[in-house]
């Protein structure tokens, strides 16, 4: 019937692009605008509506790793970081190409600042099923004395700050964070980062791939310099620490730290991330490729090497309150998660 009524449904359904890029509420609510009042009532009415939940597909749970580190079992809160995936509308739906669609969960907990969710009432909140896992791959070490590399992209500086939190939080060994994200504007935590840098508790290298506007730790003074800097990707910031990367992975029976070393981000992080390490091993020490290959393989089966995106993980199986926004307006953004203990459970 609406197929019949409306111009976009047609064009939909002959397009040669599968699965359309959008939504079925960005689709409904264009043929809303074509097709005749009397027509919508007929189709959506009611008692009738069956078809619509053929429709639409059942949601999968999505995972986010818990960005804060709490000694209690059952903390009442947590927080996530999330960085919001988006993708371009389909020419079709939005002819001008202006508009970007975004990921259920992602666009739901990280809303886009022109977005109308951001308008709900923070009264709409309801609560959220949410399930809680430890993966026992993604650990930190059981001596706290033991250093640890932690290599992070984008949203994967999430499990990371519990990390440095738990780690802040007892006398441990050294912490060192090498980060890759897009600018300056897009670094998150940048105040209690600094605050661990000062004190000694954190060393930070990042890389910012599209701004110049760098920061350059300084061991001596433990601060963050402002300075120029150009774009650059991680790999180049793990580049210029050679010598303390190859201490890390090299073994203690080697002469070198035994350092527990994490990477957490998306498939091109990874890559970028192993591609400094291993380039920072030969410029260090003058490793052939086949001997930084060995060495890396050691740390990974000597478990010092884990690559995730999990700390502790929750899959939030229902998306329905809108969380508190905790900072500036940004597609990578934190957010504190109330949660009821009578919704959560562990596996
Ligand atoms: C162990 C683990 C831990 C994780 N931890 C975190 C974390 O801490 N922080 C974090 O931000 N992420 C984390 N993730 C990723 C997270 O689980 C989600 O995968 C991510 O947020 C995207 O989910 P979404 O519902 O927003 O996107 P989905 O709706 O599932 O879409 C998936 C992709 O397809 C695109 N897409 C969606 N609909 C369409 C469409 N109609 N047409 C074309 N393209 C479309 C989206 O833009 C997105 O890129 C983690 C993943 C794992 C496995």
């Amino acid at each position: 019937m609406l197929q019949r009524s409306s111009d976009i449904v047609e064009k939909v359904l002959a397009s040669d692009e599968w699965p359309v890029r959008g939504s079925l509420g960005d689709l409904l609510l264009l043929a809303l605008t074509e097709a005749t009042h009397m027509l919508w009532g007929t189709a959506f009415d009611l008692s009738h509506l069956s078809w619509l939940l053929d429709l639409i597909p059942v949601e999968v749970p999505r995972t986010y790793s818990i960005s804060n580190f709490s000694s209690e079992l059952l903390p009442r809160t947590i927080d996530l970081t999330v960085g919001r995936s988006t993708f371009n509308l389909s020419s079709i739906i939005d002819p001008s190409q202006n508009t970007k669609g975004n990921g259920v969960s992602s666009g739901f907990l990280n809303p886009d600042p022109l977005s109308s969710l951001l308008n709900h009432d923070a009264g709409e909140m309801e609560p959220m099923l949410i399930g809680i896992s430890k993966p026992l791959n993604f650990q930190l070490p059981v001596t706290h004395s033991t250093p640890i590399v932690m290599f992070a992209g984008g949203s994967g500086i999430a499990p990371f700050r519990s990390f440095w939190q738990a780690r802040a939080a007892q006398t441990s060994g050294r912490n060192i964070l090498f980060l890759g994200v897009q600018s300056r504007e897009k670094l998150l935590y940048e105040e209690e980062i600094r605050d661990l840098v000062r004190q000694g508790k954190l060393e930070l290298h990042v890389a910012f791939s599209r701004d110049r506007n760098g920061l350059q730790y300084n061991p001596s003074t433990k601060r963050m310099d402002q300075k120029s800097i150009e774009p650059r990707f991680i790999d180049a910031a793990i580049i210029e620490q050679a010598r303390t990367v190859y201490d890390m992975i090299m073994p203690k029976r080697s002469g070198g730290h035994g350092g527990y070393l994490y990477v957490c981000g998306s498939v091109s992080v990874y890559e970028t991330v192993m591609h400094g390490i291993r380039k920072a091993m030969y410029n260090c020490r003058n490793v052939t490729k086949s001997q930084a290959e060995e060495l890396v393989s050691i740390a990974f089966s000597e478990r010092r090497f884990m690559l995730g995106k999990c700390s502790i993980i929750i899959h939030l199986t229902s998306v329905s309150p809108i969380p508190q926004r905790r900072s500036r307006p940004n597609d990578l953004q934190t957010y504190s998660c109330r949660l009821n203990r009578s919704h959560q459970s562990r596996n």
